[in-house]
């Protein structure tokens, strides 16, 4: 008989969704989304689904494999541990702890998979980066003006009246937010869209705004100085919960409607009615995306966008806020269950989108010994040729993964890890959903696979990292729940039987009571200035095209894959889009074989002409793996104003025809 097991979706995304998995005769025959689910209710995407084509994929690797004069050769796991151990071990005792690297990323969202950080806290301290490839411009953003990042809970943003979507496109990436978005459409409220490529989400707008890319914080600034001009603000929100207002509004006056039409390249009336359009229907909602702060300028984007919410008495509203991330879950669950206290670790940091000038240059020691867990590097790290290189000078490489990655590739051990289906563990999303979900072990590994918590547990023991907590998987996820438990009573088996949601968390803010140093709102912020930033929101030009590379890259999330991880057993070229009128300009035709070129190396693509991209823009997703053309081919490793935020979407690129006959890319 068939046997139906409740587990969670452990992606890198907003939603956290809720799965079933039909198992017959103990194999996995089925997954779709779990109706039961407070938030996700049934529903899943293509990403969720493809989890089953993995967990039986015939390229999954089963076994630790060794790399040996050039060829694998598999090894048993009590060999492989050994090898592991014996070389950390020699890294330490030769150049100390720092000589080993380790770097995990969120290729999977589970708590117990997250082990990797107890075992390095314990080891003493190891090189270890900062910083992020993905959202870390946007969250120190939120920490300068309200001392925490938190979100407004989905039901509560169907209360809006006014819902801005700015450089997000939930339709694909988020697609739970939409149902709240129709709820709060259906009663009146209005959708704008700002975003410079026409998204799935800006057909649907009843406004869709296309600023030029980087802009966003003039048209944001514009949008508040009008705010100001036509006394759309509330003055008494702002005297009561705000510090800093008037030195932030003395700045206006530079950035009229007028001339961030220049800048933006919109229409100053359509700058003004947006305004008008937010202010006049409250509560009013801004919805934040990633895309719009990787860019050389992107925390002071997201600072312009949050005084918009603070200026107007939109946030700790109903309905309301500046809705980036959401850590209402985060908070109360406790990541450093376990480890021993912070001031017995000494890591030596550096920022994560330079990892490769980092092991480049790293002298004192050098890089001795590279640990990749739950990431990509070599298709997703920006100038993915420059880490290439410096990867491959680090003597001794491990990945721990469920596929041949083309990190994997380039390592000396790989290690094979499980599924989600195979693991007992907790799921929850830093950035939208604001439940915890308990996701079961559906069926066992296969022989020769083993999971993280496991892994790193018989690696302490071979180290003899005598207070390395060895306990089972389920003690260790009842020891991280302990702040819900000692709070409002929660226990693991009652987060078996459902999701669980803090009480009382949906509208952030609504007691007054900010996390920054002042306890307010900060436009004025002393942070940012100590941190050698700006104290308030400025915006800075994006960095300029120039006449070799004439194009600006933006490399976008594929609706279809989280990253690289779907794109595993492709092989076709990335699609590459221009404006038909770019195509036009240099003598290009749809679906023709190009070259993309930037300085730091070139990619092939299939060529698409699409009036849904902006003049000087190019746009190809991001995610394919090297053997179609991986975009990080072309990017720079550019960082953030804030955050030290790889800002990919500051490289610029010129296109060339490519004889239809030639193939693969070079690098
Ligand atoms: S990738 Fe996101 S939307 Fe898709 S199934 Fe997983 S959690 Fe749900």
């Amino acid at each position: 008989m068939n046997t139906t097991v409740k587990f969670a979706c452990p992606m890198d995304c907003f939603d956290a969704c809720g799965l079933l998995a039909e198992v017959a005769d103990g194999r996995v025959v089925r997954l779709k989304g779990d109706s039961d689910h407070p938030l996700t209710r049934g529903r899943i995407c293509s990403k969720g689904k493809k989890l089953l084509e993995r967990l039986y994929h015939p390229k999954r690797l089963l076994s630790p494999i060794y790399k040996e004069a050039g060829q694998w050769k598999t090894l048993s796991w009590e060999a492989a541990l050994d090898m592991l151990a014996q070389r950390l071990a020699s890294a330490i005792r030769r150049h100390g702890r720092h000589a080993i690297l380790y770097y995990a990323d969120s290729g999977y969202g589970g708590l117990a998979k997250s082990v990797d950080h107890l075992f390095f806290s314990h080891l003493g301290g190891v090189s270890v980066p900062r910083g992020s490839l993905c959202w870390a411009a946007g969250m120190a953003a939120q920490r300068y003006d309200f001392g925490d990042v938190r979100g407004h809970a989905p039901h509560d943003l169907a209360k809006a009246g006014c819902i801005l979507i700015w450089g997000r496109n939930p339709v694909a990436t988020n697609p739970h937010l939409m149902p709240f978005i129709q709820k709060a459409r259906e009663k009146g409220a209005t959708l704008t869209v700002i975003d410079p490529l026409v998204t799935l989400t800006a057909r649907q707008a009843d406004v869709h705004l296309q600023p030029k890319p980087g802009t966003d914080g003039a048209l944001a600034l514009a949008m508040a100085h009008h705010l100001l001009a036509t006394d759309r603000i509330d003055r008494a929100y702002i005297d009561q919960h705000t510090t800093g207002f008037d030195r932030f509004a003395a700045t206006l006056p530079d950035v009229s409607p007028d001339r961030a039409a220049v800048i933006t390249g919109l229409d100053a009336d359509a700058i003004r009615q947006a305004a008008e359009h937010y202010a006049d229907q409250p509560p009013a909602a801004i919805i934040i995306g990633m895309g719009l702060q990787r860019y050389v300028n992107g925390g002071n984007t997201v600072r312009c966008i949050d005084a918009l919410a603070a200026m107007t008495g939109n946030i700790g509203r109903s309905g309301g806020g500046a809705n980036y991330a959401n850590r209402a879950i985060t908070r109360w669950v406790d990541r450093e269950a376990g480890c021993p206290p912070a001031a017995h670790r000494n890591d030596r940091t550096f920022p994560l989108p330079r990892m490769a000038r980092f092991m480049r240059a790293a002298a004192a020691p050098p890089i001795d010994v590279a640990m990749i867990a739950k990431a990509n590097p070599l298709v997703q790290m920006p100038d993915v040729r420059a880490f290439q290189a410096a990867f491959r000078q680090v003597p001794f490489k491990i990945v721990i993964d469920m596929f041949m990655t083309d990190t994997a590739r380039a390592a000396d051990l790989v290690l094979p890890c499980t599924s989600i289906l195979e693991e007992e563990d907790l799921v929850f999303s830093s950035m939208f959903s604001p439940y915890l979900n308990y996701s079961r072990r559906v069926v066992p590994p296969p022989d020769g696979v083993l999971g993280e918590y496991e892994l790193f547990r018989r690696l302490a023991s071979r180290m003899q990292l005598d207070r390395y907590p060895d306990m089972p998987v389920r003690r260790f996820l009842a020891s991280a729940i302990q702040p819900l438990t000692r709070q409002f009573g929660l226990t693991l088996d009652q987060l078996a039987s459902a999701p669980f949601k803090i009480p009382d968390a949906d509208i952030p803010w609504s007691d007054g009571n900010f996390a920054t140093p002042s306890g307010h709102y900060e436009f004025y912020s002393q942070q940012a200035m100590d941190d050698g930033g700006h104290p308030l929101p400025v915006y800075l030009p994006p960095r300029s095209a120039s006449p070799d590379f004439p194009l600006r890259l933006l490399t976008p999330h594929y609706p279809h894959s989280l990253h690289s991880q779907q794109f595993a057993f492709r092989s076709d070229r990335p699609v590459a889009s221009i404006h038909p009128e770019e195509g036009f300009h240099h003598d290009l035709e749809n679906n023709q074989l190009i070259r993309v070129i930037s300085a730091r190396g070139q990619i092939e693509a299939k060529l698409k002409l699409d009036n849904a991209i902006p003049r000087r823009a190019i746009k190809i997703d991001q995610g394919w793996w090297r053997e179609s053309g991986a975009v990080n081919c072309l990017t720079a490793d550019t960082l953030s104003d804030m955050g030290e935020n790889a800002a990919y979407f500051e490289t610029f690129c010129r296109i060339e025809s490519t004889p239809n006959e030639r193939r693969g890319h070079t690098p």
